[in-house]
């Protein structure tokens, strides 16, 4: 059956997590189906009850809508459920059976093993093919591998060849008459009038043995596509043990839609110009299966982050502040909920927004505002004192922040001639000061958020550092 417009499908196995490479997969495929005002089709393939959850199916439905595949939008399909194509698969068996395009068999997996190592064969040996046997109980329903050569024609790849004769006589229907993935996943493919197969390389393997049952079937095979592996830093691939894979927990760290979009896109293709920071309506505009490379893509976390960092840049002030109050106000932030000060946030935001790569780090930014005791990092604290103009320009600036006119400008004015006079610069300066008002080395502009805490509170900072300091 051919259809007018493509028909792009996901069809991801809701077995855990969903993984950053099965993100990637969808993206490709929502793109194409936008770009060519086709159809995205969302089929959960969960025949494998034994590792299948419903909870993993909303998660896939849920980070799915996270990255802008949005199930009410006009190309998008489904969800279908596999397992409820169950009669459809056992069907297309019967057919390829009354074709002679499949046999039953009744070899135990030890008999297939003694007669291949007899025959010094990898698998099976086609032993059933002219036995005539009918279905039965303990009967394995085998696909006839023909003789010659199977070419797959894939849009990334080029043309995969495959040899016959290294492919066994696959099983469709197992021995208790269940069909296997294979065969389902073809036969939902043609149900659901698939066009473009576009999925992860590890599934290469099974497509000259997909192409073969597509024919057998008597309908046209999709065009293929198989993109690049994702791979760490030690070129293995991506693996849920080993890596930080699940898109949740990027989610949950504050990586923003966005920069995860626009990072998987470029994990095999290139948008043109010098740079890979462009906005999704470039992406569609420019992105073409074509132009898809095979060599693994590095999944490179740093660089995520630092595509993160841009996108948090481009915000817009307020859509940062409505963003970061999500995590300041939320459970795992380190101060008490009442202590917490949207004003104060408020006011420094701007300084905070060019500083963070995710969103998770906005928190040891500013957490010296709304905790009472910020605690002081005891190693930069004996590395800031343990400078001899510390304690002693510590003192000065202290008198100096009691009479002061209380702004950020005249606190840096204040400092700045304490510097002067002890010939320090005000970057080396700064440090005790920092520690002892914040108890970290690193952090915002210092002069405003001191301005923001007040002079009382500034000022017990400093007193209470330099009775630290002096021992
Ligand atoms: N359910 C398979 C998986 O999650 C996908 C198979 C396919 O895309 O054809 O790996």
């Amino acid at each position: 059956m051919s259809t007018a417009t493509p028909r792009y499908r996901f069809a991801p196995s809701p077995t855990g997590y969903f993984h950053v490479g099965g993100a990637r997969t969808a993206l490709y495929n929502w793109l194409l189906a936008l770009k060519n005002n086709g159809t995205f089709v969302l089929r959960i393939e969960d025949t494998d009850e034994s590792r299948n959850e419903p909870q993993w199916t909303q998660g896939i439905i849920d980070a799915l809508a996270w990255i802008g595949i949005d199930s009410n939008d006009p190309h998008f399909e489904g969800p279908y459920f596999q397992s409820t194509y169950a009669a459809e698969h056992v069907a297309a068996a019967q057919r390829l059976f009354d074709s002679g395009n499949a046999y039953y068999c009744d070899l135990t997996s030890e008999q297939i093993q003694e007669r291949a190592k007899a025959a010094g064969l990898n698998g099976y040996d086609g032993y059933s093919r002219d036995r005539g046997l009918a279905p039965g109980q303990g009967h394995v329903l085998r696909f006839k591998v023909p003789a010659g050569k199977t070419i797959v024609h894939d849009t990334v790849r080029g043309e995969v060849e495959f040899e016959n004769s290294t492919i066994e006589d696959f099983v469709l229907l197992r021995g208790n008459g269940t069909p296997v993935f294979l065969l389902a996943n073809v036969v939902d493919d043609i149900t659901m009038n698939i066009s473009h197969v576009l999925r992860a390389e590890e599934h290469l393997p099974n497509t000259p043995k997909q192409q073969m049952l597509w024919n057998a079937l008597g309908v046209t095979p999709p065009v293929w596509a198989h993109v690049p592996v994702l791979v760490n830093e030690q070129r293995k691939k991506l693996s849920k043990r080993r890596d930080k894979v699940a898109v949740e927990q990027y989610r949950e760290e504050g990586i923003l839609p966005q920069a995860m979009v626009n990072y998987l896109m470029t994990l095999g293709w290139a948008p043109h110009g010098d740079t890979e920071i462009v906005p999704w309506q470039q992406i569609v505009e420019q992105f073409a299966l074509e132009s898809v490379n095979h060599s693994p893509a590095f999944f490179d976390i740093k660089k995520l982050q630092s595509f993160n960092g841009e996108y948090i840049r481009m915000m817009p002030l307020e859509d940062f502040i409505t963003a970061a109050e999500v995590i300041l106000t939320s459970s795992a932030a380190p101060w008490p909920a009442d202590r917490y000060k949207p004003e104060l946030f408020r006011a420094m935001a701007a300084l905070v927004q060019t500083r963070v790569a995710v969103m998770a780090e906005v928190c040891a930014l500013v957490d010296f505002l709304f905790l009472a005791e910020p605690p002081i990092d005891d190693a930069a604290f004996a590395k800031s004192f343990g400078a001899d103009f510390a304690v002693p320009t510590l003192i000065e600036i202290a008198a100096a922040f009691e009479t002061v006119e209380w702004n950020a400008e005249s606190l840096k004015v204040a400092v700045e001639t304490v510097g002067t006079k002890h010939d320090v610069k005000l970057g080396k300066l700064q440090g005790p000061l920092r520690i002892a008002i914040s108890g970290r080395s690193v952090g915002p502009p210092l002069f405003e958020p001191i301005e923001l805490l007040g002079r009382e509170e500034s000022l017990r900072r400093i007193k209470s550092a330099l009775a630290r300091a002096q021992g």
